[in-house]
C-alpha cells in the first residue's frame, strides 16, 4: 500500500506544479503522460467516486440515526441507497458520477492482480465485482435506455437486465418507504456542520482542494442533510487518516471522507490509461 501511495503523491504533485496539466509521476515518459482531457476525466472520476462513497456513508448515518432495520448486508443495502440517490437526482452529472462508481469497482478488482483468498469472501462487504455488477443493476433498473450503452459495453445480460428493473423498484419503494416519515421536503431540515482539514502537506492538500472545490461534503449536507429531520450537530468532515477509507460514526454523529481514498481512485483510473495506452501501442 505504501508503495502505492508514494507513487500517487507524486501524481498529485505533478498535477499541482504544473497547474493539473501532468498527473503522471515525476520523470515520467514524455509519451506516457495523460491528455490534459485524461486529467480532466482523472478529476471527474476522483470527484464523483467522492459523492458515491458519501451517500454510501449518509445510508449509514440514516440507518443509525433513524434507527431503520435492515433484512440483510447493511453494506449491500447503503450501496443500493447510495445509487438510488444518485440515480433520482434528476441530474447528468449524477448520472454520470454512478457510471463512474461501477467503474471504480471494476478497476478496483482488476488491480487486485491476485487469486481471492477467504478474507475477501469474509468481509462486511461484498466482492469489488459484485459491487460493480450491483451499480450496473440499479443503473439499468431504473433506466434501461439511458444506461444501454454502459450495460452492453460490459455484456450486462439482459435477462438480469430484467430482474433489475423489479429490484430496482422494490429497493427504491423499500428504502423511500422507510424514510418517509423523517422526510421534510424542502426544509426545514437539518444544518450539518461540512469542514475540509488542512493536511499539512502539500501532496494530500492537492486532492483536498479538488474535493472542496467540488463540494463533496455540501452535496451531501443538501441532498441528505436539508431533506431529513435529524438531530443538529451532525459533522462532515474531509481529512487524512492515513489509510483509504471512509466511515459513519455514530457516536461522533460524524461521517468521515479520507483523501487518501482520493489518491486510491487516481491510482486507480491513471492505471487504466496506462493499460489503455499500451493496448493501443
Ligand atoms: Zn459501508
Amino acid at each position: 500500500m505504501k508503495a502505492v501511495v508514494k507513487h500517487a503523491m507524486a501524481i498529485g504533485l505533478a498535477a499541482l506544479s504544473a497547474g493539473l496539466m501532468a498527473l503522471s509521476p515525476a520523470g515520467a515518459e514524455e509519451d506516457s503522460k495523460p491528455t490534459p482531457e485524461q486529467i480532466e476525466e482523472a478529476r471527474i472520476f476522483v470527484v464523483n467516486n467522492a459523492i458515491f462513497t458519501l451517500f454510501h456513508e449518509a445510508g449509514h448515518m440514516l440507518i443509525s440515526e433513524f434507527g431503520l432495520p435492515v433484512l440483510g448486508r447493511e453494506e449491500d443495502a447503503v450501496d443500493a441507497l447510495s445509487s438510488i440517490l444518485l440515480l433520482e437526482g434528476d441530474s447528468e452529472e449524477l448520472d454520470v458520477a454512478i457510471q463512474d462508481a461501477a467503474d471504480a469497482w471494476f478497476l478496483s478488482d482488476e488491480a487486485k492482480d491476485r487469486d481471492l483468498t477467504d478474507t475477501d469472501f469474509l468481509d462486511t462487504h461484498a466482492l469489488d465485482r459484485q459491487r460493480a455488477y450491483q451499480i450496473v443493476c440499479m443503473m439499468t433498473g431504473a433506466d434501461p435506455e439511458f444506461f444501454k450503452q454502459f450495460a452492453d459495453s460490459i455484456d450486462f445480460p439482459q435477462s438480469r437486465r430484467e430482474e433489475c428493473a423489479f429490484e430496482y423498484e422494490r429497493t427504491k419503494n423499500s428504502w423511500f418507504g422507510l424514510l418517509e416519515p423523517h422526510y421534510v421536503g424542502d426544509g426545514p431540515g437539518s444544518n450539518m456542520t461540512v469542514s475540509y482539514e488542512p493536511t499539512g502537506d502539500e501532496n494530500m492538500d492537492f486532492f483536498a482542494g479538488v474535493l472542496k472545490e467540488a463540494g463533496v461534503l455540501e452535496s451531501i449536507a443538501q441532498s441528505v442533510g436539508a431533506k431529513y429531520k435529524f438531530d443538529d450537530g451532525i459533522k462532515l468532515t474531509a481529512k487524512s487518516c492515513g489509510v483509504p477509507n471512509a466511515f459513519w460514526d455514530p457516536q461522533a454523529r460524524e461521517i468521515t471522507y479520507c483523501y487518501e481514498l482520493a489518491v486510491e481512485h487516481i491510482v486507480l483510473i491513471d492505471g487504466y490509461f496506462k493499460r489503455e495506452q499500451t493496448a493501443k501501442n
